[in-house]
């Protein structure tokens, strides 16, 4: 397994709007942060500062279970060696 830790029975399948990335996570929420291109949020400013902003720019495309979760972290461990989305 790639993206997700082995025996996960089920996990997220996300499209990032800001890098295009697609990728598995155990989160499963409507939006996530991208791991590629966001960024969790700094929390070490300082009272004067602005809240930080999380941009949730993955975006829940479908939830995978059971053997499918396999099969996705395969070919998308492969699309990703290969560069080529063009199969999903
Ligand atoms: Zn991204």
């Amino acid at each position: 397994m790639y993206f997700v830790p082995d025996e996960t029975e089920r996990c997220g399948y996300y499209e990032c709007e800001g890098c295009g990335t697609r990728f598995l996570d155990v989160r499963i929420a409507p939006r996530i942060v991208c791991p590629y291109c966001g960024e969790e949020p700094d929390m070490e400013v300082g009272p004067d500062d602005p809240m930080p902003e999380t941009k949730e720019e993955a975006v829940l495309v479908k939830v995978v279970e059971g053997e499918v979760v396999e099969m996705y972290d395969k070919l998308l461990s492969l699309a990703v060696t290969g560069g080529d989305f063009g199969w999903i």
